[in-house]
């Protein structure tokens, strides 16, 4: 029996999970069903509990005596005015995934490119990582677009809501005050034409508003030897 160790994070099971050529499912255990798989992991569970599940409750995890998130605060900086950075980060099962604002974010091709080209980490390119992200996704709103796709478990929509007025007046606004940023349609197809646009920007949520987490999606849901994950050391 072989035994992996995962520091838990947003990102590694949707990767590491989807680069194994084997693996028809995005899940390392329906791949390999003798692995066994130690998820180590600061913080509380979040399988479940409704402040993980309704994307309305993700501003909860800021609150200063959140569980589930990380405060770090920077020494004071003269270009603060004096005053201390402070950056969050998710802390708890499946990190920022599961306490985020869940906006879907892409970056630029050449990012992914520098990585094997200019750091020398072969096999990370560009034209390696976007199936991959493509494996993980549902696109709701574009399904048959060229980087999109319509099979993954991580389901992103614009969620049950409409766009509030609000939002449609600032994608209208914002072409005629700032020129030089156009609006789209897209926002994410990692080319120059879809990156620093005006669009409207598409949710980690399923189109009946649940919260489309890592851990939700690719650990609790896809395993039955993952659903025994045993409470952390915090809880
Ligand atoms: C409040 C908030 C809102 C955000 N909104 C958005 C958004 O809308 N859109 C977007 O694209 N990005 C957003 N982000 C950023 C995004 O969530 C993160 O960039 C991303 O999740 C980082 O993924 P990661 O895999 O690098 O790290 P993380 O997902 O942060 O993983 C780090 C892991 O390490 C664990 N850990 C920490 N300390 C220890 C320890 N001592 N021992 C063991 N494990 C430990 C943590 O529990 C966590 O699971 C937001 C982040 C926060 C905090």
């Amino acid at each position: 029996m072989k035994i992996w160790s995962l520091i838990s994070s947003t990102l590694i099971p949707t990767t590491i999970c989807h680069r194994l050529d084997t693996c028809q499912k995005p899940c390392l255990t329906t791949a390999l069903p003798d692995l066994s798989i130690l998820v180590l992991e600061s913080g509380p569970t979040t399988k479940g509990k409704t402040e993980h599940i309704q994307p309305g409750q993700a501003s909860t995890h800021l609150t200063p005596t959140s569980k589930t998130i990380q405060f770090y605060s920077s020494t004071p900086s003269e270009f603060l005015g004096g005053c201390s950075a402070i950056i969050h980060s998710g802390r708890c099962v499946e990190g920022g995934s599961s306490v985020n604002f869940m906006a879907y974010n892409r970056p630029a091709a050449s990012d992914f490119d520098a990585w094997e080209k200019d750091f020398g980490n072969a096999g990370w390119s560009a034209k390696d990582l976007i199936p991959l992200l493509q494996k993980a996704e549902t696109y709701k709103i574009d399904p048959d677009g060229p980087t999109h796709s319509s099979n993954g478990p991580l389901k992103v929509s614009f969620g049950e809501n409409e766009m509030l007025d609000i939002g449609k007046q600032f994608l209208d606004i914002g072409p005629k005050f700032d020129k030089d940023r156009a609006r789209s349609e897209e926002g994410n197809t990692f080319d120059e034409d879809s990156i620093n646009v005006f669009f409207p920007c598409p949710k980690w949520i399923s189109s009946d508003g649940r919260w489309s987490d890592v851990a939700e999606k690719l650990i609790s849901s896809t395993s039955g030897s993952m659903n025994h994950l045993p409470k952390t050391f915090a809880e």
